[in-house]
């Protein structure tokens, strides 16, 4: 007998029939004798919706309010599945993020977890019923406000709950079969993995790959709680998220040097142009951007025009933070002394993400090669120990992705990667 936490992504609750469907397997997992700790995200696109219904309101909602609103979707969904199991003969309950004792910081919008205080999850496993929490929310204690944790935050909340419960695992149901080799919806060919290391699918989700949220996996290589992504609508073994090695694999074979492509759309680039070319300026840019709670990602500075003696730092960051950024250094353009700001969102990143890049020379001369011979322009680039990043023109990224994954053998000679259900939105 185990204690399992089991996570449930939009498109696995989308509709009535999927709600139905996910209890069965979740009193299935119940009659086999685990106890089981349910995590529901809202149904399907509803998150989306309730953000496009604020946009119509007002352009720009107070966050608490905002927050407030996109918890309903998650109350929806887990209150629905509780009535679907009771109705199977199972005892179920379930609690918002702030009855499980999700416990966050103060940032609406992108909170982070604090601390995970699950007494009532404990009483309700204790008495041999199934516990199901809304994802994606939790509570500051300091304001009593509910809190949201970002965009696929219900990852990170049923990390939060396996690592406080000390489950044996955390069951990550979505609408593919695992983490493939690059989103399947863009690469039919995406071979899936049967595992991959904490640190390599650190990088994928930092890198967009959306199938676990960035958080939730930190949380998990913090607390090594095993994470088994797999589908809600099949029964395939999916990918496990481990440093553990596979005990049916022989050690002394050399491993894969690439894990994956990940892909990311959401990033908008900012150029500062015509910035004094003198010790500090980069630096106030960079405090100033900072200072507006807003992260940025790749940064590039271009040799400056002797003549001038002015440059241009560009920077890319979350398309989302566009506008307070472009704010907060606009309110600075006297003091730091640039010319103009320069705003655009049609860019797209692609990242070949693999630890055994580390000990192999020639992986960034591929992927260059690879780009050249699709045609597709490079505009900025990144790299860490085990990554490397481009910047493309966002509607070149899906041929980059696939002329990438091609280059570098990872396309499946077996079927097509089945994606089951989502919009993929
Ligand atoms: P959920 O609603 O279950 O949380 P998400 O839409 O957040 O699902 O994440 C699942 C999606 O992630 C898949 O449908 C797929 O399009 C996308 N994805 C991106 N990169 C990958 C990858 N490398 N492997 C598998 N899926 C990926
Ligand atoms: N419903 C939230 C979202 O769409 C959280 C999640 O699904 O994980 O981002
Ligand atoms: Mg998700």
């Amino acid at each position: 007998m185990a204690l399992i936490v089991q996570k449930y992504g939009g498109s696995s609750v989308a509709d009535a029939t999927s709600i139905k469907r996910v209890a069965k397997r979740v009193t299935e997992a119940k009659k086999a004798g685990h106890d089981v700790v349910v995590v529901v995200s809202a149904m399907g696109d509803t998150t989306d919706e309730l953000i496009d219904l604020a946009q119509q309101v007002t352009p720009l909602p107070p966050q608490r309010e905002m927050d407030i609103l996109l918890t309903a979707g998650e109350r929806i969904s887990m209150s629905l599945l509780a009535m679907a199991i009771h109705n199977l003969g199972v005892e179920a309950k379930s609690f918002t993020g702030q009855q499980a004792g999700v416990i966050t910081d103060e940032v609406y919008g992108k909170a982070r977890i604090i601390d995970v205080t699950p007494s009532r999850i404990r009483d309700t496993i204790a008495r041999g019923e199934v516990a199901i929490v809304a994802g994606f929310q939790g509570v500051n204690p300091t304001t009593n406000d509910v809190t949201t944790l970002g965009r696929g935050g219900s990852d990170t909340t049923a990390v939060a709950l396996a690592a406080s419960l000390k489950a044996d695992v955390c069951e990550i149901y979505t609408d593919v079969d695992g983490v493939f080799t690059a989103d399947p919806r863009i690469v039919p060919s995406a071979r899936k993995l049967d595992r991959i290391s904490y640190d390599e699918m650190l990088e994928m989700a930092a890198s967009g790959a959306k199938i676990l949220m960035l958080r939730c996996v930190e949380y998990a290589r913090r607390y090594e709680v095993p994470v088994h992504v797999r589908s809600s609508f099949s029964t395939h073994t999916g990918t496990l998220v481990t440093n553990e090695p596979d005990p049916s694999k022989d050690t002394t074979m050399e491993q894969p040097i690439i894990a994956g492509v990940a892909h990311d759309r959401s990033e908008a680039k900012i150029t500062v142009v015509g910035v004094p070319d003198v010790p500090g300026k980069a630096a106030r840019i960079f405090e100033v951007v900072a200072g507006a709670g807003v992260n940025i990602d790749m940064i590039v500075q271009n040799v400056s025009a002797a003549a001038t003696g002015l440059t241009d730092i560009s920077f890319t960051l979350p398309a989302t933070d566009g506008a307070t950024a472009t704010q907060a250094l606009t309110a600075h353009q006297p003091d730091i002394g640039f010319q103009s700001l320069q705003y655009d969102d049609a860019i797209g990143k692609l990242s070949l993400i693999g630890a055994g890049m580390k000990s192999h020379p020639g992986v960034s001369a591929r992927l260059f090669a690879a780009l050249s011979e699709a045609g597709i322009n490079i505009e900025m680039i990144s790299t860490s120990e085990i990554r490397i990043s481009v910047v493309t023109r966002a509607d070149s990224l899906d041929d980059a992705v696939r002329a990438v994954h091609t280059a570098f053998e990872l396309d499946s000679e077996q079927d097509e990667a089945v994606v089951y259900g989502g919009t993929g939105r």
